[in-house]
């Protein structure tokens, strides 16, 4: 195996309860890769708010970290609608004290060649990925401007933000804004002792993947081969990432984007694989207007 397994589950980097009195909120925190990281920021002894549409998601994601003995409360909120956020955010108050951290990892994607692509699935994806973003930082951002407390924000980005992302174009457009967003958050926010970074993953599959992902062809056969790593991402090693990049070891650390993929972005070969348009990769008839 070129690149080693990390350390079990369960082991930390950082000291214990480096997040002790501290709230956390994860969006999209009750599945996946948002789940992995509310548990890793529960371990450090952070109370922990999941954001999310599905009852089901959230009560997932709250008996992940109440297992650990941790603090958590699921708040309904979908991310596209501002007035909602606003008032997730007051509950979070209410309910576990002021965030001092905001994981911006709430995500919807599917693959859809772009000339199939309805208004709706584009504006869609658009609106929980980059809309949802902004709105959740701005309402975090304001808060801490009022208070003058300090905070921390990590955005959940992908790799084809720069390679762009064929099967993927509204999900790619929207990650691009995403790691673009955090450069100018960091920067402004910077001088009221708000830092922001992404995070960017590269295959890491779980049992929540949706099904328009997981019935992406050939997913889930043989990954590990398909990085120069020889292996997946194990989701806990994104919440350590996520952890760190949040906690005060990482204070003079603002603005970057931090990829956690084994190389694999920047894979290429000397000569490429043959070319396969991706109505091809889908599986898809050639595109017809009727
Ligand atoms: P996932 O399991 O599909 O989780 C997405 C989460 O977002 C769900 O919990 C969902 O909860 C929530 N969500 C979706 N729309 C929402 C909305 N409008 N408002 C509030 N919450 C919403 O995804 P994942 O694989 O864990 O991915 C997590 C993040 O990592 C995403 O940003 C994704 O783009 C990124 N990423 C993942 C991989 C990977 O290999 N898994 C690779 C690269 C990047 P509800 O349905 O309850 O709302």
């Amino acid at each position: 195996m070129p690149l080693l397994d990390p350390p079990a589950e369960g082991a930390s980097a950082l000291p214990a309860g480096t997040f002790e009195g501290e709230t956390v909120i994860v969006t999209g925190g009750g599945t996946g890769l948002g789940k992995a990281m509310a548990v890793e920021f529960a371990r450090l002894g952070a109370r922990i708010a999941i954001l999310s549409r599905k009852a089901e998601h959230r009560d997932a994601g709250v008996a992940a970290v109440t297992a650990l003995g941790d603090e958590a409360a699921g708040i309904a909120c979908d991310i596209r609608q501002p007035d909602e956020i606003h008032a997730a955010f007051d509950a979070v108050e209410t309910r576990l004290g002021a965030p001092g951290v905001l994981v911006n990892n709430a995500a919807g994607n599917f693959p859809v060649p772009a000339e199939d692509m309805s208004p709706n699935a584009w504006r869609t994806v658009i609106d929980i990925v980059l809309n949802g973003t902004f709105f959740c930082s701005r309402e975090f951002g304001r808060r801490h401007l009022a208070a003058g407390s300090p905070g921390s924000i990590i955005n959940i980005g992908a790799a084809y933000a720069w390679a762009g992302g064929p099967g993927f174009s509204h999900s790619a457009a929207g990650k691009a804004g995403v790691v673009n967003l955090t450069e100018t958050l960091a920067v402004e926010w910077a001088p009221y002792g708000i830092r922001v970074n992404a995070l960017v993953p590269g295959l890491f599959p779980h049992d929540d993947e949706v099904q328009a992902i997981r019935s992406v062809p050939e997913r889930r056969k043989n990954d590990g081969a398909r990085s120069p790593a020889g292996r997946v991402g194990y989701p806990h090693e994104l919440g350590w990432a996520a952890t760190f990049l949040a906690s005060p070891y990482a204070s003079y650390i603002t603005g970057h984007t931090l990829v956690v993929d084994g190389a694999n972005w920047q894979r290429r070969a000397m000569l490429m694989p043959e070319f396969v348009p991706i109505r091809d990769q889908l599986g898809k008839e050639p595109f017809s207007l009727d």
